[in-house]
């Protein structure tokens, strides 16, 4: 077990190499009709590759992924910028929002079938297989590619569940109610985390496949547990440079978080007293200081004003506050079902990825 450590990010007032101002990028992905849903249900329809209608509303985001859409597709639009971004210096964060059953699981991980071993070409695994998948062989792309220099890449994996305001380490979940620390020097990071080098598919296919079968129920479990625990795959890469003529060094750090949030619908909190009403408002706490946030970050965004940002008052955004309006670059899938049942959820999600849109986060590469 080691801390998760970015030990080596410059000193404060280092110069980066290059610095991006960028808005998050928001991506609707509308998921198909299950057996229960008629046809006659169905009242959410993308109206052209960017916008969706519902009724007789219409949103416009970066992009819109149709019922129809391919987890290919889907990698396409949000996977090859992150691994790319990554392989720059910058931090790359993907969320998946939306009520549950509305796609984030299938969208993030995949069906589990699909990511079991030997299955890596199932045509329905998910986001996070496929950017491993290209990160590994753009790594040894790069590698080849620089006679002049000698390129050494280290992967390094972590797995952790936020429920109930407590942190688990999916990766061994004897660690329970984990802390997050912050240092100036090593940043934000969760005490006692188990951390996991990886170095081809199989190592990262036997974390995901611990990892999500720790979670609190079974991944496809509708409204139970699991769909209030938020799950956040991280993997930190550093890249260390020499240059074979001079003998200068330098080491690019960039982190990704893929996380696959709580299912966003509101609870029924009627049948809770006592400790379980106090428990169930700490369930949903995460997700509505992200909310809050957003709130907040795209006024921010918009009127150009400072203003305090409440990054502590959840575990998600205290952990997360690097890719919320900070040094990251975000996307945001936002999932929801087509059917009339879903109605207000549906608007709720995207009037959440509205705001979302005015977000603007300023990466830097961390280099030194
Ligand atoms: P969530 O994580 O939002 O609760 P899931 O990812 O578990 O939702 O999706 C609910 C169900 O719908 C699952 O059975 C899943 O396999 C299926 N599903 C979701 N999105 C798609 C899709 N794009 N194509 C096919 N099946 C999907």
């Amino acid at each position: 077990k080691r801390k998760l450590s970015l030990e080596t990010l410059p000193e404060n007032g280092a110069p980066p190499a290059s610095a991006s101002e960028s808005g998050v990028q928001v991506i609707v992905r509308i998921r198909p009709p299950n057996g229960e849903e008629e046809e006659s249900d169905l009242i959410v329809q993308k109206t052209s590759p960017n916008s969706v209608s519902i009724l007789d509303h219409t949103f416009t985001f970066d992009s819109v992924a149709d019922v129809g859409s391919t987890q290919e597709a889907l990698f396409q639009l949000v996977g090859i910028p992150l691994v790319e971004n990554c392989l720059a210096g910058f931090n790359s964060s993907i969320f998946a929002y939306g009520q549950t059953g509305s796609g984030k699981t299938y969208t993030m991980w995949g069906p589990p079938s699909a990511l079991s071993e030997g299955s890596s070409l199932s045509s329905e695994r998910g986001l996070t297989p496929r950017v491993f998948e290209l990160l590994f062989s753009r790594i040894a792309e790069e590698q080849a590619k620089h006679s002049d220099r000698q390129l050494i890449y280290h992967c390094c994996c972590s797995f952790l569940e936020i429920y109930n305001e407590q942190i688990t380490d999916l990766l061994d979940p004897t660690q329970r109610n984990l802390q997050i620390r912050e240092d100036t020097k090593v940043g934000v990071y969760v005490d006692n985390l188990t951390e996991e080098n990886v170095c081809t598919m199989k190592d990262v296919t036997q974390l995901l496949i611990k990892g999500l079968a720790n979670r609190r129920t079974g991944a496809t479990s509708v409204n139970v547990e699991s769909s209030r625990s938020h799950c956040v795959f991280t993997c930190i890469v550093k890249c260390q440079s020499k240059n074979t003529a001079d003998g200068f060094n330098s080491l690019r750090i960039s982190r990704i978080n893929l996380v696959d949030l709580a299912g966003s619908e509101r609870q029924k909190l009627t049948d809770a007293a006592g400790e379980r009403l106090r428990e169930a408002g700490n369930i949903n706490r995460s997700l509505s200081q992200l909310g809050n946030l957003i709130n907040i970050l795209a006024e921010v965004s918009q009127s150009g004003k400072h203003r305090h940002i409440p990054y502590r008052d959840s575990k998600l955004t205290f952990l997360l506050q690097e890719s919320l309006g900070g040094n990251a670059k975000l996307a945001m899938i936002c999932a929801i079902s087509p059917s009339q049942s879903c109605k207000s959820e549906s608007f709720s999600t995207l009037r959440f990825a509205q705001r979302a849109k005015a977000i603007k986060n300023k990466a830097v590469v961390n280099e030194i």
